[in-house]
């Protein structure tokens, strides 16, 4: 796993998909979910040092995410960024990336409070970690825990559809927000699809 590339092809995808991110955001939010993330990973990108080893790297990103992007998701996924370098050891082996996931779920849980089914990106992380999980557990290789982390990352994404939110900005909409998929499951799993191929 190379961290560096892991933020390149996230930004990357981001910058892709920011129309359809503002579009999901337009249905059930305010319209700048794209905009935010695509602004905050271009400073992320810019203030990359890839001879930096993993675990920094990520604090770095996470810190940089959480000054440059305002909004819920900007300090949610700085706060993943942030937590999981912390955790991440210099060699990520299966076993590594399952302890630095959890350590960035529980701090995305700790700051935004969500559970499962309030259709938040806590619906498509928490999938993802946890297969990453029971990959370590089974003894499989890093690509197959990252590649099933991906799959688990849609599924939990498109099951955010039919949700009504209860938190964050859609849940004003209560049960008009049913109906269209969550902007930050989406980024979620551009976040696994990006990891899949830093592998
Ligand atoms: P804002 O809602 O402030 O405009 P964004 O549009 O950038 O921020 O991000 C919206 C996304 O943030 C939602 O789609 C949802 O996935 C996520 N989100 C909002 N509140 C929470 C929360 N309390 N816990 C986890 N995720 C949340
Ligand atoms: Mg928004």
């Amino acid at each position: 796993m190379n961290a560096a590339d892991w933020l390149r092809e996230f930004a990357r995808l981001v910058a892709e998909n920011e129309d359809e991110l503002t579009r999901l955001d337009a249905a059930i939010g305010d319209a700048d979910h794209g905009a935010n993330l695509t602004r905050g990973l271009t400073a992320v990108v810019a203030a990359l040092d890839a001879g930096d080893p993993p675990g920094p790297l990520l604090t770095a990103a996470g810190l940089t995410l959480i000054s440059t992007v305002g909004g819920a998701a900007g300090p949610l996924f700085g706060t993943f960024f942030l937590r999981m370098g912390n955790a991440l050891g210099d060699e990520p082996d299966v076993e590594a990336l399952a302890t630095a996931l959890r350590a960035g779920l529980d701090g995305v849980v700790q700051r935004g409070k969500a559970e499962a089914k309030d259709k938040t990106m806590y619906d498509a992380l928490a999938p993802a970690v946890e297969a990453v999980e029971k990959a370590a557990a089974a003894g499989q290789s890093l690509p197959e825990a990252i590649a099933a982390a991906s799959t688990a990352a849609d599924e939990g994404c498109a099951a955010t559809i039919p949700l009504v939110a209860r938190k964050g900005r859609a849940s004003y909409l209560r049960e008009r927000s049913t109906g269209h998929q969550d902007p930050g499951a989406t980024t979620v799993a551009l976040l696994f699809r990006s990891l899949r191929s830093s592998c």
